[in-house]
């Protein structure tokens, strides 16, 4: 027997008939106990009214979120699902998944990103700078001479170096 998704009828706790509701919309009813696993229910293409659990004797829901958290959901629904006479048969959880626009998106943002870090490296961190260091070579005069001990210029007629007291010879 097909089961369409939309268009589900049932007949209500004071006998009116209630619909058309989504097949969530009525997975959500039977958890919230407005259904029962008896309630009669219907849809087109079924020849008469069912009760839902013969309508349904096997269910398929999803919860949304996080691994803890959608567990945690799925603990508390299936409390309420086991007084409606619906044990869980098996579970899997498949982490959830970003759409292509969501990737374009963050790359952008990544190029924007990157740009804004480059940007502020600029501003903290400076180039290599230029030290620039003007040389002027002067000659030793014929009146003065290098002490071969400390490099410094004294006298050509020095006997003692005024700076280190090397002693000429
Ligand atoms: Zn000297």
């Amino acid at each position: 027997m097909s089961q369409p998704e939309n268009n589900w009828y049932f007949v209500g706790t004071d006998g009116s008939q209630q619909g058309p509701h989504h097949l969530p919309s009525l997975l959500a009813m039977l958890s919230a106990g407005q259904i029962t696993a008896a309630t009669l229910v219907w849809s087109a293409g079924m020849d008469d009214w069912q009760p839902f659990a013969s309508t349904f004797n096997i269910i398929a829901k999803t919860y949304r979120g996080r691994q803890e958290q959608a567990t945690e959901l799925f603990k508390k629904d299936s409390l309420t699902m086991a007084t409606q006479g619906y044990s869980p048969t098996s579970q899997s959880y498949m982490p959830g998944s970003y759409g292509c626009g969501e990737f374009i998106i963050a790359l952008l943002l990544c190029f924007i990103l990157i740009g804004i870090l480059i940007f502020i490296y600029m501003l903290i961190v400076k180039p290599n700078g230029t030290l620039s260091v003007t040389y002027e070579y002067r000659r030793v005069t014929m009146a003065e001479k290098i002490c071969p001990k400390c490099a410094e210029q004294v006298k050509a007629a020095a006997k003692v170096c005024r700076f280190c007291h090397h002693e000429f010879e």
